[in-house]
């Protein structure tokens, strides 16, 4: 059962070929025997799941069912669950039981799904390779030596090995594509407002973006449908009809208009993944699209501009957690000011710790002019960057990460080398824009993800082009040695 996609596993419930319990207790088993190897899950919700599923089999009895009815999934942990541990991969919220679901967690049961757990991350969504959680690094199931990206390593890799079929991630500058990437699967980071962000731990409010990860658009599509959609209660929620994904998937693509930007082919890139993204571009062409050079001229100053937005915005999310509300306090404090210290010093970790300091930093009133103020100006050039290629084009492509998968250890002592990793990730944050990242091959035994980017609202393209695609390549189909039976 495993091995089968969502759409393939919605079918057979409903043929009444398994049934939800018996499917939900096949992979909290594979969960039990795999798991070990590669650190995916912080929290298994065994008992709740069992009683979701035998609710989903009742529906599926009275005919009453959706298309994600009795569909296991896992939750990033990032977002707020009722009764169950939210820990953002931190110690300072280790012992956080959130008294409320997060709207995606919310909509998603409302759809039928059964929650087997929380899944691991990098510390308050910082990172891209899942080796700065609280509960340590996660292992890529296409060779434990290598990251499984991040910050949402813990999703993808579960998603990877078949542990679930489909789970949530967050993308703040890469976080949903390029662990997708990373571990071969499918990855889709909605325009900004698409998904209530309520409930959803903030890390820099300008950027974060809830979004489905599952091993085919198709099932990515059939998630979306059920996240995405106007929330009163996130004012940054976007009131619009949400298309109907699903029925978007088949459409041709002869006469699309490919844009490959310039600045996504120059230095840095590993030679073996431009070629694999240039084959994936030419099976695009076969299928009736044309491919035009564009430029985003203002691309290489994403990277400074988000370490300037980011962490100004998490210096201010994060001063929440001073040991008094909620979370981590540190023992026997001498006064109030020992408290704060403490709880802050012992409950963070050191990259969101470098964080907060050149956020305050940033925000302070000495440099706010020429940090903080200067880099959304910039940010704003980097937006109209892209409106005037998609004035031309209508989908964006290029590579989702410069490079395959990279070791653990590699480069965690280099936070610059780190924050390299998302290159090709981040304008698309700074922008608001949806974007999506697909297998289209290996090197060195290690995927290689294609990233699609498409214009504001434009989901069900992006889902639709990734679809066509994997009609005619089965690179989303293969599984890492080890987890395929
Ligand atoms: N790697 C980036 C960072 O560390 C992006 C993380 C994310 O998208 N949540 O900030």
């Amino acid at each position: 059962m495993h091995r089968k996609t969502i759409a393939e596993l919605a079918q057979g419930l409903r043929r009444r070929e398994f049934s939800s319990v018996e499917l939900t207790e096949a992979l909290l088993a594979r969960i039990r025997t795999l798991d070990g190897q590669l650190n995916c899950f912080v929290t298994v919700t065994e008992d709740t799941a069992l009683a979701a599923a035998r609710d989903a089999d009742a529906r599926l009895a009275r005919g009453e069912a959706g298309p994600l009815t009795g569909i296991p999934i896992a939750q990033k942990d990032i977002f707020c669950t009722e009764g169950i541990r939210t820990s953002c991969g931190s110690r300072m919220l280790d012992n956080f039981v959130a008294p409320y679901d997060a709207t995606v967690v919310e909509r998603l049961r409302q759809a039928g799904t059964v929650l087997l757990g929380k899944l691991n991350m990098d510390e308050f969504a910082m990172g891209s390779s899942n080796e700065t959680s609280y509960y340590g690094p996660v292992r890529n199931p296409w060779d434990p030596d290598t990251v499984p990206g991040g910050s949402s390593g813990g999703s993808a890799a579960a998603v990877a090995a078949r542990l679930i079929p489909g789970a949530t991630g967050t993308d703040t500058g890469g976080s949903i594509r390029q662990p997708a990437s990373f571990c071969g699967i499918t990855g889709l980071k909605p325009t900004y407002g698409r998904v209530s962000r309520w409930g959803m731990i903030a890390f820099a409010s300008s950027l974060d973006q809830g979004g489905p990860m599952a091993r085919s658009a198709e099932d990515c599509a059939l998630l979306l449908q059920a996240m995405a959609g106007f929330d009163p209660k996130d004012s940054t929620s976007v009131e619009r009809p949400v298309p109907d994904y699903a029925a978007a998937l088949e459409g041709e693509l002869a006469g699309l208009r490919i844009g490959l930007p310039r600045e996504f082919f120059g230095d840095g890139l590993d030679p073996d993944v431009a070629r694999l993204i240039q084959d994936a571009v030419a099976e695009f062409e076969k299928l009736g699209a044309q491919v035009l050079d564009v430029s985003l001229p203002h691309m290489a100053l994403s990277v400074p501009v988000y370490y300037v937005v980011a962490p100004a915005e998490c210096s201010s999310n994060l001063a929440r957690y001073d040991g008094v509300r909620f979370g981590y306090r540190c023992q026997d404090p001498k006064d109030l000011a020992d408290l704060y210290l403490r709880s802050r010093g012992e409950g963070f970790g050191a990259e969101v710790k470098r964080r907060i300091l050149i956020g305050t930093y940033a925000l302070s009133a000495g440099y706010y002019d020429a940090y903080y103020l200067k880099a959304q100006q910039i940010r704003r050039l980097i937006r109209d960057d892209f409106q005037r290629a998609f004035a031309e084009v209508d989908v964006l492509m290029g590579p989702t990460s410069p490079t395959v998968a990279f070791r653990l250890g590699e480069r965690s002592a280099d936070p610059i080398a780190m924050y390299l990793s998302d290159i090709y990730t981040i304008a698309v944050n700074l922008a608001g824009l949806p974007a999506l990242s697909i297998p289209v091959g290996f090197s060195r035994q290690l995927p290689v993800g294609l990233q699609i980017i498409g214009n504001y609202f434009d989901e069900a393209r992006l889902l639709n082009v990734a679809h066509r695609y994997q009609q005619v390549a089965d690179w989303h189909r293969q599984a890492p040695a080890g987890f395929a039976d």
